[in-house]
């Protein structure tokens, strides 16, 4: 069985097509700058890879590009589109959805009247989905959303402390994101401990450009940073993360700037960014603190200090943990970055072995577990595009 899988943003779309027999990819790719200009990249495993600029006025030309060059009697990897089983979306936020679901009228709909609490990410993937469904009509496409895993959470978890009209008016409750990722890598630490996750009580950090946390007890998600928006917990490449949220108007009113300008400073102007004044990419941030400038070396132990918390407070509210996994660009690449946020957290049971750390190699999942440590230590790559081709697999066949 072929699985295509879609991550569409407002001016890029991913594709990576799957052979689910064979467990492998056989292509990827990125169409950038939709709307812009146009650059497509496609890849093949043991073959040169191809790039080029063209023309890319919407969402609709890339996907037509990305079947034609899959198709392609040079480049391509299967003989005509009707190879491809099912076509799987990456969708960020699925709302009311709990899991991921075969797309129709009904779940279009569903999509198009969340967009005012998405409006970011929802508009592409719409695109993204609508412009396949044009191109294949008859195809089954499923959606998978990045919310989904953290919908097990309790009311105590996502309900905001505000009044409670505007959880019921506007929808506003903490939804959690990055599940896809959670849930992959949580999956691999039930294979790894040898345990099923329905027994385990796990803290997995995806770190990257975009960092959340996550609390997960007997395979249920009680808790995670994320909220409302990808904006809250802890401090990323460019957000901010939690804050005391009285900033927010006071901001406004000694910068005199407006609400869109006022988001446009938690989301694109803070973090690693805003704090360093460097870069919003750890691994500038890194350079810079290592060749002594105070404000990187402050963003990154920050970063550090946010983790730690989280980390403590999701043991305290799981009362213990069995493994914690770091993962995402961040936690799988940055050793020392893991190494400082697991020293002296061996009070609740956390004790990573520094050798094994230093000397796990990248793009590999590693045990970090010293001797002694109540819980498990990993690092696992992520793979959130492997994990939506499953979903799209189980929800086609049946
Ligand atoms: P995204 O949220 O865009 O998917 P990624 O998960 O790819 O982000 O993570 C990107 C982050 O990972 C960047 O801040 C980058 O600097 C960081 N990163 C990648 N490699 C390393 C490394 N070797 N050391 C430290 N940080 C790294």
């Amino acid at each position: 069985m072929k699985i295509l899988v879609v991550n569409a943003g407002s001016s890029s779309l991913k594709y990576q097509l799957f052979d689910m027999d064979e467990h492998r990819v056989i292509a990827k790719g990125n169409c950038e700058k939709i709307g812009i200009g146009g650059f497509v990249t496609h890849k093949r495993p043991g073959k040169d890879d191809y790039a080029a600029e063209v023309t890319l006025k919407d969402h609709d030309d890339a996907i037509t590009l990305v079947l034609k060059l899959l198709t392609d009697a040079e480049l391509g990897v299967i003989a005509t589109v009707d190879e491809i089983d099912a076509i799987g979306h990456r969708v960020a936020h699925g709302g009311k959805l709990k899991e991921s679901t075969l797309v129709s009228d009904e779940t279009l709909e569903y999509l198009y009247s969340i967009v005012g609490i998405n409006p970011l990410h929802g508009p592409p993937a719409i695109k993204g989905i609508e412009a396949c469904r044009k191109a294949c009509p008859n195809k089954p496409m499923v959606c998978v959303f990045d919310t989904a895993f953290h919908s097990t959470m309790e009311p105590v978890s996502y309900i905001y402390p505000l009044p409670y009209e505007y959880y019921e008016q506007f929808g506003l409750r903490r939804y959690g994101f990055h599940g896809t990722s959670h849930r992959y890598v949580a999956g691999r630490v039930a294979e790894l401990v040898g345990k099923p996750l329905c027994e385990l009580k796990v803290i997995t950090c995806h770190l990257g450009n975009g960092s959340s946390i996550t609390a997960i007890k007997n395979g249920k998600v009680v808790d995670t940073t994320m909220g409302f928006t990808p904006n809250e917990g802890v401090p990323m490449g460019t957000r901010c993360g939690t804050i005391d949220p009285t900033i927010v108007p006071y901001l406004m009113k000694q910068l005199n700037v407006t609400p869109d300008e006022m988001d446009n400073i938690l989301n694109k102007k803070s973090g690693l960014l805003g704090v360093s004044g460097v870069s919003s990419d750890c691994r500038e941030v890194n350079a810079a603190a290592d060749a002594g400038n105070a404000r990187a070396k402050l963003a990154i132990d920050q970063l550090i200090h946010y983790t730690k918390k989280i980390i403590g407070s999701y043991v305290a509210e799981m009362n213990g943990v069995d493994a914690i996994v770091f993962t995402a660009g961040i936690g799988e690449n940055d050793r020392k970055l893991r190494q400082s946020i697991c020293t002296d957290m061996d009070f609740v049971g956390i004790k990573m072995d520094n050798e094994r750390n230093a000397e796990c190699p990248r793009g590999t999942a590693c045990d970090l577990t010293a001797e002694g440590s109540r819980a498990k230590v990993y690092v696992i790559p992520t793979d959130e595009e492997y994990m939506i081709a499953l979903d799209t697999q189980k929800i086609a066949n049946a």
